[in-house]
């Protein structure tokens, strides 16, 4: 049977742990077949990143155009955008984009700034599924979200601008919230205690965009994305990729 087309439009992570890479991986993984649109290539590997290249926004609306036009892409996620032309780009086209997810990707795992929320905050006012972890949320409110009653309290007022679902991560609590339908859902997970944990917001973001593809309601594609990752996280424990804190299995 032919598998469902998912679309990720985000950076390219040449250590091959977040981004298009994480992406990909993702949603081969789960079923989906996998297109991509780069933003930007980022040059790192496990111990970070030494530089970004910008993909210029007319080549971004190509490859965009060049998918949309012929491949009958069934859910997006969006991650790194580090232009604001192409936020513009994306929000311009938000009609052509079915179950869109969205990653406000601010800052990589090591350290180094990859967008900036103001950027990336245009997109929160289009009914997507919007997955920041708490330091995301904090910035896209301007303050800082740091327990789970400020996390609860942070996505009622992120969904309050726009997108259909609010999912903001804990990350080492383990613990997620869930906005959907005007109400808040604490998840639960076990934690897995790993330093290698480099994208597993992006991969988290993707399998949830695979799971809409396939039909889930929101709840049950966020329930599913929060078990894979975990599974990941427990199968990349061990990994010894480089001298830095490594990504997850997929
Ligand atoms: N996108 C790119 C290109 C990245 O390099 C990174 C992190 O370094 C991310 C997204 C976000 O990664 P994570 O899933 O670890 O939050």
């Amino acid at each position: 049977m032919t598998p469902p087309v998912v679309l990720t439009i985000a950076g390219s992570d040449s250590g091959g742990g977040a981004g298009i890479q994480a992406d990909l991986k993702t949603f081969a993984a789960l079923g989906a077949f996998g297109t991509s649109v780069i933003t930007a290539i980022t040059a790192q590997n496990t111990l970070g990143v030494t530089a970004i290249h910008p993909v210029p926004v007319d080549v971004v609306a190509a490859q965009l155009d060049a998918v949309l036009s012929d491949l009958p892409v069934a859910a997006v996620k969006v991650g790194m955008i580090s232009d604001p032309a192409v936020a513009e780009l994306i929000a311009s086209r938000v009609d052509d984009l079915p179950n869109l997810v969205v990653d406000p990707v601010l800052v990589a795992t090591a350290g180094s700034r990859l967008g900036e929320a103001a950027v990336v905050g245009v997109l929160t006012a289009y009914p997507c599924v919007l997955t920041p972890n708490r330091h995301e949320a904090g910035a896209l409110l301007g303050r800082r979200v740091e327990s789970v009653e400020e996390m609860v309290s942070a996505a009622a007022e992120l969904a309050a601008l726009g997108p259909r679902a609010v999912v903001v991560t804990g990350s080492e609590l383990a613990l997620d919230v869930l906005h959907f339908d005007g109400a808040a859902t604490l998840l639960r997970g076990e934690p897995v205690m790993t330093e290698n944990n480099h994208g597993s917001g992006c991969t988290f973001s993707s399998a949830i965009a695979v799971r809409l593809a396939a039909g889930d309601p929101v709840p049950d594609a966020v329930a599913a994305a929060k078990a894979y990752v975990n599974r990941g996280l427990r199968g990349g424990s061990s990994w010894r990729l480089g001298a830095g804190p490594g990504p997850l299995d997929h």
